[in-house]
This record gives structure tokens, C-alpha cells and sequence, in this order.
């Protein structure tokens, strides 16, 4: 899902998708000039593999995500929330959730066996 930076106004523009088992639902909204505030909680299942005997198995996260996503390069910093910098005037939300999706996978996580 891709949505332009200009379509954004102040007014929270609320969106949901789907990814590998996880609901991701949450809004987007212009936060000051090239930046825009997304705001999202991620539940769900995801299936993990166990970091000590590799089997798979099915984590429930809940996870509140908020970060700035810059209308191209950002430089300087804000003091609450990261930045993510997307570019050709577009936000793609697969690729920022791929990511999230790929940080919540390389976490430690153990099945009820090796717990
Ligand atoms: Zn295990």
C-alpha cells in the first residue's frame, strides 16, 4: 500500500493491512513540514522459529509502533520518535511493515519447551 505525502493533511488518515497473520491497523497524519506521524498497533499471530531448537511456533504480539517518516532525506533528528525516510514523494507501508515485521521475527524468541 502506497499513499503520497501530499494526500496527508493534519487530520489523522486512518489504514489497516494485512501481513503474515498480523493485523496492522493505524493512522497517518502531517506532522510538521516533510514529516508525517504514523501511529499503529500490530496483533495478531506470527510464526517464529525458536532461537534455541529452531522449531516454529506462533508468538501473539501487540505491538504500538509511532514513528516520522520524511518526505526524503532528513537531517538533524526529533526528539520523540525516529525517522524513516521514504523517498519519490510516496509512503509505501509494505515496505515500512515488511521491516517491522523482519525486527519482530530476529528477536529471541523461545517455544513453551525451551522456555
Ligand atoms: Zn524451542
Amino acid at each position: 500500500m502506497q499513499i503520497p505525502f501530499r494526500r496527508l493533511t493534519a487530520e489523522p488518515q486512518p489504514f489497516s493491512l494485512e501481513k503474515k497473520g498480523l493485523m496492522i491497523e493505524g493512522t497517518l497524519r502531517k506532522y510538521r513540514s516533510g514529516l508525517v506521524l504514523l501511529e499503529a498497533v500490530m496483533q495478531g499471530s506470527l510464526d517464529v522459529d525458536c532461537y534455541r531448537c529452531g522449531e516454529s511456533f506462533a508468538i501473539m504480539p501487540d505491538e504500538k509502533v509511532a514513528f516520522l517518516i520524511s518526505d526524503g532525506p532528513f537531517h538533524g533528528q526529533d526528539e520523540t520518535y525516529d525517522v524513516v525516510e521514504m523517498h519519490e514523494g510516496v509512503i509505501d507501508l509494505d515496505e515500512i511493515f515488511d521491516s517491522e515485521i523482519a525486527l519482530l521475527e530476529s528477536d529471541y524468541h523461545a517455544c513453551d519447551k525451551c522456555k
